[in-house]
C-alpha cells in the first residue's frame, strides 16, 4: 500500500499485525505472570513509535521502554498514558518533568538525587545494576547500599523496579550470561523491600533463556520479527514475523551496449547487451552503499543491484525489459521470493538491529493493520 502525500514511490510498509503476533506468541512462551515491556527506543527500530507502542499496548505489553527522556516525552505528548521507562541516563534536570509526566527513570548513582528539590509528585525509579555489560549500572553492593538509603531519604521517590541487561545472551557460550545472572541475584538480596518489577531479560534471553525471566523482559529487536544473532535462530521457540518491508518502483528502464558502464566511477560495465532500470531510491534513504551487488525482488525474481549505489538512487540489471512502474521489493516477499533484514545485514557485515534503525526520514513508513 502506497502511502498518499508523498510523490515519489518508495516508501517501508510496516505489518503491525506482525508486531502483535510477535507479542502474543512470546506471551504464551513465558509464564503468564512475566510482563512484556516494549522496547521502542529509536522510533522503534525504525518502525515508527507511536504506531508500534499503540499496537504494543492494544497485544497486552505493561509498559514501554525508550532510550531517552526526549523519547519518552514525544509519546506522552501524542496521548499514550501507559508507563513509560526511560532505560537510558536522564540528567537530574529531568526529574521534575519525568514526575510531573509520570516517566519512570533509571537511577544508578546517589549523587543524582543531591541537587533534585522536592518533586511536585513522587518519581518512579528502576535501579540499574551493571553485572558485566560494563556501560550503566551500579558496580558493588555498598554502591547499592548507599543509593537505595538516599532514595529511603526521600519521601517522594519510589524504587518501582531493578534490572540489569545481558551482554552475551544471544550467544552460544552461556558463561558470561550465567554470571551476570548469578551476580544480579545477589544484588537483590541488598534490598529492604522487593521492588515492584525485576526484570533483566532482552529478546534473546527471553526466547531462549527461561531462568532469567523475573517479573518482566524488555522485548525489543524480536517484537519486529528479527533475530538478535544466528545463534537464536537454532533455539527459537516460535516463528518470529518480519513486521517491515522496503518497496520502490521503477522509474527508468533502458538497453546498455556490451561495454558501456553504469553509475559513479564507472565501475560496471555490461558484458552484453544489458537491460538496466534505474530505482529512486539511495545511501540517503538507508540504502547504504555496502549494498552494491544486493539482490532486489522484481516480478517475484532476484535481481542484482549494479554499479555504485547513488545518494539518491540505484541501478538493477533485468533479464528482459520490465514496464516503468513495476513495483520492486528491496525488503520483504514477493511470491515465493523473500528477502529478509538479516541479508542485509549480513551484506553490509553488520547485525539486523542496523538496518531499519538507519532508514531515514525521507522514507514515508506505511502502516497495515
Ligand atoms: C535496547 C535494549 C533492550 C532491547 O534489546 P533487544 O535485544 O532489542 O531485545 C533491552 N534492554 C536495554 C537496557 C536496552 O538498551
Amino acid at each position: 500500500m502506497q502511502p498518499t502525500n508523498f510523490y515519489r514511490p518508495t516508501f517501508a510498509q510496516i505489518d503491525l499485525n506482525a508486531i502483535k503476533m510477535n507479542i502474543l506468541n512470546l506471551k504464551k512462551h513465558i509464564s503468564h505472570s512475566v510482563e512484556v515491556i516494549a522496547v521502542v527506543k529509536a522510533n522503534a527500530y525504525g518502525h515508527g513509535d507511536l504506531e508500534v507502542s499503540k499496537t504494543a499496548l492494544e497485544a497486552g505489553v505493561s509498559m514501554l521502554a525508550v532510550a531517552t527522556p526526549d523519547e519518552a516525552i514525544r509519546l506522552r505528548k501524542n496521548g499514550i498514558e501507559s508507563p513509560i521507562l526511560v532505560l537510558g541516563a536522564s540528567s537530574p534536570s529531568f526529574a521534575n518533568v519525568a514526575s510531573e509526566h509520570d516517566i519512570t527513570v533509571t537511577v544508578f548513582q546517589k549523587d543524582w538525587f543531591l541537587h533534585i528539590p522536592p518533586l511536585p509528585k513522587k518519581l518512579k525509579v528502576h535501579i540499574k545494576i551493571d553485572t558485566g555489560m560494563g556501560r550503566l549500572g551500579i558496580t558493588t553492593e555498598s554502591e547499592l547500599d548507599m543509593l537505595i538509603q538516599t532514595i529511603q531519604q526521600r519521601q517522594d521517590v519510589i524504587i518501582d523496579g531493578v534490572f540489569t541487561h545481558f551482554a552475551t545472551a544471544d550467544e552460544e557460550d552461556i558463561n558470561h550470561f550465567s554470571n551476570q545472572l548469578t551476580k544480579f541475584k545477589l544484588f537483590l538480596q541488598h534490598f529492604p523491600k522487593r521492588p515492584r518489577c525485576i526484570h533483566a531479560a532482552n529478546s534473546a534471553a527471553s526466547l531462549i533463556h527461561m531462568d532469567s525471566l523475573f517479573d518482566a523482559v524488555r522485548f525489543g529487536i524480536s517484537m519486529y520479527g528479527l533475530l538478535p544473532s544466528e545463534h537464536v535462530k537454532k533455539e527459537l521457540p516460535f516463528p518470529l514475523v518480519q513486521a517491515m518491508s522496503l518497496h520502490t518502483e521503477v522509474v527508468h528502464v533502458k538497453k546498455v551496449c556490451a561495454g558501456s558502464s553504469v553509475s559513479y566511477g564507472a565501475i560496471y560495465t555490461a558484458s552484453e547487451n544489458e537491460w538496466i532500470a534505474t530505482l529512486p531510491i539511495g545511501y540517503a534513504d538507508g540504502m547504504l552503499r555496502g549494498l552494491s551487488g544486493q539482490e532486489v525482488l522484481i516480478q517475484g525474481k532476484r535481481m542484482p543491484i549494479v554499479g555504485k549505489i547513488c545518494m539518491d538512487q540505484c541501478m538493477v540489471r533485468l533479464p528482459e525489459q520490465v514496464n516503468i512502474g513495476e513495483r520492486v521489493t528491496l525488503i520483504g516477499r514477493q511470491g515465493t521470493e523473500q528477502v529478509t533484514i538479516e541479508e542485509w545485514a549480513q551484506k553490509l557485515q553488520t547485525i539486523s538491529y542496523e538496518i531499519p534503525c538507519v532508514l531515514t526520514s525521507r522514507v514515508p513508513r506505511t502502516y497495515t493493520p
